[in-house]
């Protein structure tokens, strides 16, 4: 990931009813790994007892064989995550498990919750114990303290006191529970495996089905729980879902372009931003050239629509780690060259339109703007294929604060002169509805407008 990229929060993945369940939800962590590098972990579930595995770092380096042979029976749920609320500590790394009045909970969330400190203190003077700073922790408390003796029915009841959001996994020694917020603001399917088990799956995006050879159902839909269990599924409308706030980043840049994301291909929704966005924005120049990765889909949707050549004029290094040593003498701009380098025959003496996803604090936006312009490249032009980022969210992605937010604080010509561009252009408000076909308004844009759909204090 490049640095100066807004975050996701987590991904989650769930099988049930399949002897190889651990192993399954392993592979489909493997698929996720983009929503969250700093810790996975699975529980899993043999009918009678719980056994988790958890571990910070990548999927790969957390389970080796003797991991997951422990991880026994035919029911997992697991867990990528990047931290935005609580810290980054082993502590904090899902599934969570506490035992209380349901027995043994183990829970994966995605999203974030919104007005908890109230909630947590409330919670603390109640007696309760926190092993985590993570606002997710508070959902399984809720549902230990709920009066309610069914487990859907606890947990229906501990969901009223939480607002925000929340695409979640629980599991119960004998069943498994799927839910996703009454706003849906991250992305929840449920899929099935063609082998003889039937098993039922859960993933927060498409492609991780696709790895393990299941069949995408339907998403899960706002305000819905889905309840596996011997007896198989049950879908309970917990809240009315008929006022979505679908978070239009993920279509943007968070989910992988191989999925479909709230019923459409997130490629298709790349290349269609980025056609709106030349429609609305044309620069008088000779090539585009995306900015990888994630720039790339708009970026041959701007050039279809502009009729400029696309050229690959920048490189990912795709093998860099988490952390590198810097070199003691400096090199300009080395954090972008470890994972870009130009290739100066594509940009000599050229004028260039460079596309990317969003801006955030323009610090990588202009070093790679100095390094095209280093390259040879005659003018730079660059095109977001999103509106300016004016406002944090609180829906489980990490902004930063609204004063680090360049175009929170800067006019258009302002951030251009930062970023050192000849030409600087963002997506409209109305052009991103207009590329995601979102006519009834069921997508989120509040880092866009400052407006936000629900309670966030
Ligand atoms: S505020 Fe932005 S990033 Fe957060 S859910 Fe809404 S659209 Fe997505």
């Amino acid at each position: 990931m490049l640095p100066d990229k807004l975050k996701e929060e987590c991904g989650v993945f769930g099988v049930f009813g399949h002897p190889e369940a651990a192993r399954l939800v392993y592979l489909g962590l493997y698929a996720l790994q983009h929503r969250g590098q700093e810790a996975a972990g699975i529980c899993s579930s043999d009918g009678q007892t719980l056994y988790v595995e958890r571990g910070t770092g990548y999927v790969a380096d957390v389970f080796g064989e003797p991991r997951l042979d422990r991880l026994r029976g035919e029911a997992a749920i697991g867990h990528v995550r990047y931290s935005t609320a609580g810290d980054s500590s082993l502590n904090n790394a899902q599934p969570i498990l506490i035992s209380g009045g349901q027995g043994r909970l183990a829970l994966c969330h995605n999203g974030n919750l919104t007005g908890v400190t109230e909630l947590r203190s409330s919670l603390a003077a109640a007696g309760a114990v926190f092993h985590s700073t993570s606002d997710s922790e508070l959902i399984l408390h809720l549902i230990s303290r709920s009066k309610e003796t069914e487990l859907e029915r606890a947990v229906v009841d501990a969901l009223q006191g939480v607002s925000g959001a929340y695409s979640l996994l629980i599991q119960k020694a004998d069943c498994m529970i799927a839910v996703r917020d009454p706003l849906g603001f991250r992305p929840l399917c449920l899929g099935r495996l063609n082998h003889k088990s039937q098993a039922w799956v859960v993933a927060s995006e498409t492609c991780a089905l696709d790895l393990i050879n299941a069949e995408y159902i339907r998403d899960i839909e706002p305000g819905e729980m889905i309840l596996l269990d011997r007896h198989g599924l049950r879908s309970i409308q917990f809240a009315p879902g008929d006022a979505p706030a679908f978070c239009s980043f993920e279509h943007i840049y968070f989910s992988r372009p191989d999925s479909r994301v709230f019923g459409r291909s997130v490629m298709l929704s790349r290349q269609a931003l980025g056609r709106v966005l030349a429609k609305e924005a044309p620069a008088d120049a000779d090539v585009v050239v995306p900015i990888p990765d994630s720039g790339v889909p708009a970026g041959a949707g701007y050039a279809a629509a502009s009729g400029l050549p696309i050229e690959f004029g920048l490189i990912r290094n795709h093998y860099v780690g988490r952390t590198f040593i810097e070199p003691k003498q400096s090199i300009r701009n080395f954090g972008v060259k470890v994972k870009l380098n130009p290739v100066r025959e594509l940009l000599q003496n050229r004028r260039v339109v460079l596309v990317d996803d969003s801006i955030v604090r323009g610090t990588t936006s202009r070093k790679i703007v100095q390094m095209v312009r280093a390259a040879g490249a005659r003018e730079v032009h660059m095109r977001i294929s999103s509106p300016p980022i004016i406002s944090p969210c609180y829906y489980g992605i990490d902004t930063p604060t609204r004063a680090e937010l360049i175009a929170a604080n800067h006019s258009v010509d302002e951030v251009r002169r930062y970023i050192d561009a000849d030409s600087l252009a963002y997506l409209s408000h109305e052009g991103l509805m207009c590329a995601l076909e979102d006519n009834n308004r069921k997508y989120c844009t509040s880092c866009f407008s400052g407006k936000y759909p629900s309670k966030i204090n």
